[in-house]
C-alpha cells in the first residue's frame, strides 16, 4: 500500500475542536477537543451530569453545538443509547428495521440486512421475537444491531454495560471490540465501568466541570498520578468530582 493511502486511513473520522455547549445559561461543555481514528475506541469518563451523553448527542447531530466545530468524515453514525430503548410492541426485526425507514431498500433487502446484522450479534434466532422475551444483555445486543445496521463508520455507545452483571458485561464488551474491528469504525464508549474501559478502550478522556482534565492510554491508568484518575481507579468515580456541587 502506498504511503499516501496509509496516511489517509489514519486520519480521524471524528474531530471536535473547541466545542462548547450550554443549556439556558449553564455551560455544560467548554472547549472540548479530541479526535478518534478508524478502528480506535475512545472511552469517555466523568461524573454524572458532566456532559458525556451530551457529547454523543452533539456528534450524532441530535443537538447543535453552541461554538467550535465537529468534523466527521463519515456520514453514517450508529448510536447505542443508554437504555436499549427497544419498542416492546414490535418484533426484534422490526425494531432494527426502523433504522432503515428512510432508505430505499426493498422489503427483501431490509430482511436480508436485518438477518445479517442480527447474525453479527448472534441473535438471529430471535428475529421474530418480542423484545421483552429477551434478557437484558440480549436486548443490549439488539440495540447494538440497530445501531450498526447499514455499516456506520462511527459508533457511539452510552453506558453499554451499566446495570449488567459481570459475565454479561464481558460479552457486551466482546461485541464492542468485534464491531469496531469488523466495521473499522471510530467508536466512543461512555462508561463508568473500569472493566469496560480496560477491555475495550485504546484511549480515555476524563471530563470534569465541562473540560477534559485527563487524557491518556489505558496502559497509563495504573501508574498515572492525576488525582481524577487515581480516584476513578480507587472506585470513587465521583470522588473529587462531587466537591463542586
Ligand atoms: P452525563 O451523560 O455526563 O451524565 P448529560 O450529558 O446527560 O450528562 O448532561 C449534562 C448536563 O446537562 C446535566 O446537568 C443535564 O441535566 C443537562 N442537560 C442535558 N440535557 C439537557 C436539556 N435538554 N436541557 C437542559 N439541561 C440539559
Ligand atoms: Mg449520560
Amino acid at each position: 500500500m502506498n504511503q499516501s493511502v496509509q496516511n489517509a486511513s489514519s486520519q480521524p473520522i471524528i474531530q471536535l475542536n473547541n466545542v462548547c455547549k450550554a443549556y439556558e445559561d449553564r455551560a455544560v461543555l467548554q472547549d472540548i477537543s479530541f479526535s478518534v481514528k478508524p478502528g480506535e475506541i475512545l472511552a469517555v469518563i466523568g461524573p454524572s451530569g458532566v456532559g458525556k451523553s451530551t457529547i454523543l448527542r452533539l456528534i450524532s447531530e441530535l443537538e447543535p453545538a453552541d461554538k467550535g466545530e465537529i468534523i466527521t468524515t463519515e456520514k453514517k453514525i450508529g448510536m447505542a443509547f443508554q437504555y436499549s430503548a427497544l419498542l416492546n410492541s414490535y418484533t426484534v426485526a422490526e425494531n432494527i428495521a426502523f433504522a432503515l425507514h428512510d432508505s430505499k431498500f426493498s422489503e427483501e433487502e431490509i430482511a436480508a440486512l436485518v438477518h445479517e446484522t442480527l447474525d453479527l450479534v448472534e441473535l438471529d434466532e430471535f428475529y421474530d421475537s418480542m423484545p421483552d422475551k429477551l434478557s437484558g444483555g440480549q436486548q443490549k445486543r439488539v440495540s447494538f444491531a440497530r445501531a450498526i445496521i447499514g455499516n456506520p463508520k462511527i459508533i457511539l455507545y452510552d453506558e453499554p454495560t451499566a446495570g449488567l452483571d459481570p459475565i454479561t458485561s464481558t460479552l457486551i464488551e466482546d461485541y464492542i471490540l468485534k464491531l469496531s474491528k469488523r466495521l473499522k469504525a471510530a467508536s466512543i464508549v461512555v462508561t463508568h465501568q473500569l472493566s469496560t474501559i480496560r477491555r475495550t478502550a485504546d484511549r480515555i478522556i476524563c471530563l470534569f466541570k465541562g473540560g477534559i482534565v485527563w487524557e491518556g492510554a489505558v496502559s497509563q491508568l495504573d501508574t498515572d498520578q492525576n488525582e481524577y484518575i487515581r480516584q476513578f481507579i480507587d472506585g470513587k468515580p465521583d470522588g473529587p468530582f462531587t466537591s463542586h456541587h
